[in-house]
């Protein structure tokens, strides 16, 4: 018998109102089913928005640090259950093992320092133009935050919306990725046994056109916080837009990694492993420009193809496994349409280039570490976002041409820089246009107390991390107090 889940509305672990289900299955073994979820449709959203408009009430006036505290105890929750979560995320997404305590764990991380902020949550004071007058500025909660993530990090990205919407006092309903439900599921259980009152959290599983959509134009919805790629994003900006809905978008990227001809180039070569192939390079920080100076470009490219080779592809599960499935069929076809389109337009396959499916590999969705050479910076391969294992080495003369190239995307995530020389990386720090910039390190690995996001296509303005993600879920009041007591004559402003 395969476990089956239900949705979490106004406190209750509840069926879909059709009573359609969904049956999730394991990216490295089809055979394997993770387990059965509800199919919502626009019926269980409404309810779950009717619950948490409600909760609303009472949630807000609770003190903020009393709010912290229960969100501290299911920081303490998720840690004690990191092993399992870990594991069970492993099953029903691929990314290896160790990549999914890492992301449990950032959803820990996320937690204690959003729960901080119960004691923070800084405003203003500020000397007011008066003689006996007070001024200053406070936060204030906005309503029901809509949440929707997708599967790249399923527990991490749902903390990153939830933690700080709850903080700042509003109330949620989150709807995670269809492939990777039990995640975002296991989280809201975790916020509900630390003692979340009924109605605060919900959870609706479900498609993106059945649940996402009827969120996203839900009038009672005052908040969407969205994360995915750059063509739903503009969908949900839209379906935003009409009722001047606050909309708070992360999507997608085509990162790059620099590397110049001083660079250490080992140093540079790991990162490019890593950046470009962890998760199956299915992160939005993934590294799949490599921007490589000419006279580096020998020994760096020898280096990293034959590591990249090496790599071993298999189920995430087992210890000795480098990289892991990608999501789905859909992902794998993507994949491969992309690397037909790199030799169509003259690219030089380096290594890589096929699906895995013999043998052990034969039930899940594997395609082998893929580097292109031969790569112009205005080919399609060099241009949109992939999601997948396959990085293109682009050729540059110099710094300024590295940057150039590197800003010629419409995306503006995440770059990074090999260099032994200081000006040379303060010089790309200040002129690359993204939200996130590295030096001497990879594109990819973010800490939860500074801003994470993206320029240009990559997002809205909005940030999520640091207290920056504060400024998505809570509203401005500046706040005068006049305590002389005296008539105010006229003052000619607002
Ligand atoms: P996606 O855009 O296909 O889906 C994201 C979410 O949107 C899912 O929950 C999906 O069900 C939902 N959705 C789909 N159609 C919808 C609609 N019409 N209305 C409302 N919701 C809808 O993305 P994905 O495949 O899940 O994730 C991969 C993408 O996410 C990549 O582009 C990646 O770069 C991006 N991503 C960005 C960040 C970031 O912080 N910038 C982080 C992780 C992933």
């Amino acid at each position: 018998m395969n476990a089956t889940y239900h949705n979490f509305i106004n406190g209750q672990w509840v069926p879909s109102s059709s009573g359609r289900t969904r049956e999730n299955r394991n990216p490295a073994n089809r055979n394997d089913v993770v387990a059965v979820f509800p199919h919502s449709d626009e019926r269980d959203v409404n309810a779950a928005v009717a619950a948490a408009k409600e909760a609303f009430r009472s949630w807000r006036v609770m003190p903020a640090p009393k709010r912290a505290e229960i969100l501290f105890r299911a920081a303490e929750c998720i840690a004690a259950h990191k092993e399992e979560f870990a594991r069970d995320m492993t099953r029903e997404m691929g990314k290896v093992l160790k990549e999914a305590r890492g992301d449990v764990q950032e959803a820990i991380d996320m937690t204690y320092y959003m729960a901080g902020e119960g004691r923070r949550m800084f405003g203003q004071t500020t000397p007011a133009e008066l003689p006996d007058k007070f001024a200053m500025s406070v936060r204030s909660p906005i309503g029901v935050c809509g949440m929707i993530t997708p599967w790249n990090f399923p527990m991490a990205i749902p903390s990153w919306k939830l933690i700080p919407a709850l903080v700042c006092g509003n109330t949620a309903v989150l709807k995670p990725a269809e492939d990777t439900p039990l995640s975002a599921l296991h989280f809201v259980r975790v916020l509900e046994e630390a003692g979340v009152p009924q109605g605060v959290v919900n959870l609706v599983i479900g498609s993106g056109p059945d649940v996402g959509a009827p969120l996203v134009k839900h009038s009672d919805v005052a908040v969407i916080s969205f994360t995915g790629s750059t063509e739903v994003g503009g969908i949900v900006a839209e379906a935003c837009a009409p009722a001047f809905r606050r909309v708070h978008l992360e999507m997608g990227g085509k990162n790059v990694l620099i590397v110049m001809d001083d660079a250490n180039i080992d140093l540079a070569v790991d990162g490019a492993l890593w950046g470009g192939f962890g998760t199956s390079g299915q992160r939005c920080t993934a590294a799949s420009r490599v921007v490589l100076h000419k006279k580096a470009a020998g020994e760096f490219t020898r280096k990293f193809v034959e590591r990249a080779s090496k790599l071993k592809v298999g189920d995430g599960m087992e210890p000795s496994v480098d990289v892991g499935p990608v999501i789905n069929e859909a992902q794998l076809e993507r994949i491969q349409r992309y690397v037909r389109i790199g030799q169509e337009e003259g690219a030089r396959l380096l290594c890589g280039g096929k699906r895995l499916d013999s043998g052990p590999l034969k039930d899940g969705w594997f395609y082998e570490p893929t580097i292109f050479g031969d790569v112009a910076p205005n080919m399609r391969i060099a241009q949109e976002e992939i999601f997948g294992p396959v990085v293109s080495i682009i050729l540059c003369d110099d710094l300024d041409h590295a940057i150039e190239i590197g800003n010629s995307v419409q995306y503006g995530l995440s770059a990074a820089i090999y260099t032994q020389d200081v000006n040379r990386a303060f010089r790309a720090m200040r002129d690359m246009v993204t939200g996130i910039f590295y030096v001497n390190s990879s594109t990819i690995g973010a800490e939860v107390h500074l801003p994470f996001g993206g320029a240009k296509a990559t997002g809205n303005g909005h940030r999520e991390a640091g207290a920056a993600a504060l400024d998505v879920f809570s509203e401005w009041k500046s706040i005068y107090v006049d305590y002389s007591g005296r008539l105010q004559k006229a003052q000619g402003i607002e």
